[in-house]
């Protein structure tokens, strides 16, 4: 863009070397004054946790999977997003390779397809499971998100696909998505293979962000960290928060601890530490609850440059619904649950602004 812009000053101030000083003196101070905005808007949510409970609820008659019906809010939410992002926790290896749950998981791609109907366009593939079925489950996983529009970050079939840039546009933004976790389980990453999933260190970042950083308008990093059942950020979280912030990382979403956790501003970063549990057949009230961030990125240029700043941040929870035995588990938002969730809502909500206070709760779903 910055080209662009030099481009057409050139052009304009070449244009006026033809005509009169006056003419010249006229047009220099609109140029100067240029400015020009665009924006575009982004939704997250946190990990796709696909137990047995869930998939065997989604079996068709045919043997088939179909997730429509047990997450059809998001497509009342989706639509009105450009960018929006989750965590597919569990491999999506498919059924050929035979389907698993808890502990080692390997799931269904038709959940891929169904967020892909939604509009998920960023999915994180780094987190503690992608190694549940080992090198031939992440091919599988890696072979079907080859054949999808959605840009993936975290996993990677070769050292040259793991560094191949990949930069996104919407609305004349470009953007990029980088993803780590923080181990894979006790599960050995095979050696001189490491571009299977992103393990993080600090070197490994850094390298990252400096190779992306000035390429893209947006980068947004997702981090698979943290203790799983607690809503309070870890001090490790919290340094690495503020070491993302610090080599210049736009927004931050994190998620593991399978329950929410506050979001805050690190400077110019966002950080959204948790978003909990998209879907899963956990059990207990904390782990069903999962959360849902939505911003918008306003990006202005002037002759002086480029600038990026994100935009009125906002949460809301997003409900794993279910009955005894994980039956009818279905995803809700709080307009849809009965009046005994105002109290779970206000509580649960409350976590989110601890840190900061100008969160805006509500106002995702309209
Ligand atoms: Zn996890």
């Amino acid at each position: 863009m910055k080209r662009w812009w030099g481009w057409l000053l050139c052009l304009l101030l070449g244009l006026t070397g033809c005509g009169s000083q006056a003419q010249t003196a006229a047009l220099q101070p609109q140029l100067l004054n240029f400015s020009e905005k665009s924006s575009a808007t982004l939704f997250m949510v946190g990990d796709a946790l696909l137990h047995g409970a869930v998939y065997k609820q989604a079996q068709t008659d045919d043997g088939g999977y179909d997730f429509s019906e047990m997450t059809a809010v998001l497509g009342e939410i989706t639509p009105q997003y450009d960018l929006c992002f989750y965590n597919q926790e569990t491999i999506l290896g498919g059924t050929a390779l035979g389907l698993s749950s808890y502990p080692t998981f390997n799931s269904p791609q038709e959940f891929g397809d169904v967020m892909m109907g939604y509009g998920f366009n960023l999915v994180s593939l780094a987190n503690n499971h992608t190694l549940d079925k080992g090198e031939t489950g992440i091919r599988a996983s890696l072979a079907y998100w080859a054949n999808q529009e959605a840009m993936t970050a975290g996993s990677a079939g070769s050292f040259e696909e793991r560094d191949a840039l990949k930069i996104g546009e919407v609305n004349g933004i470009t953007y990029t998505l980088l993803a780590y976790t923080y181990g894979t389980n006790g599960i050995p990453v095979p050696e001189g293979k490491e571009y299977l999933v992103n393990v993080y260190t600090k070197e490994m970042i850094a390298q990252d962000v400096e190779r992306v950083r000035e390429q893209v308008d947006v980068l947004i990093v997702s981090m698979h960290w943290g203790v799983e059942y607690t809503h309070t950020p870890t001090q490790e979280q919290r340094e690495m928060a503020q070491f993302l912030a610090d080599l210049g990382v736009d927004l931050v979403i994190g998620h593991h601890p399978h329950v929410i956790q506050p979001v805050e501003w690190i400077d110019d970063t966002l950080v959204y530490y948790s978003l909990g549990n998209l879907i899963s057949a956990q059990d207990g009230l904390m782990r069903t609850i999962g959360l849902m961030g939505a911003l918008t990125i306003e990006k202005t240029v002037t002759p002086a440059g480029v600038s990026i700043q994100l935009k009125e941040p906002k949460a809301d929870l997003i409900f794993t619904d279910y009955e005894a035995g994980y039956r009818n588990l279905q995803l809700k938002t709080i307009d849809q649950l009965d009046e005994s969730y105002q109290e779970i809502y206000q509580e649960y909500t409350s976590i989110i602004t601890k840190e900061d206070a100008s969160i805006q709760i509500g106002g995702i779903k309209q």
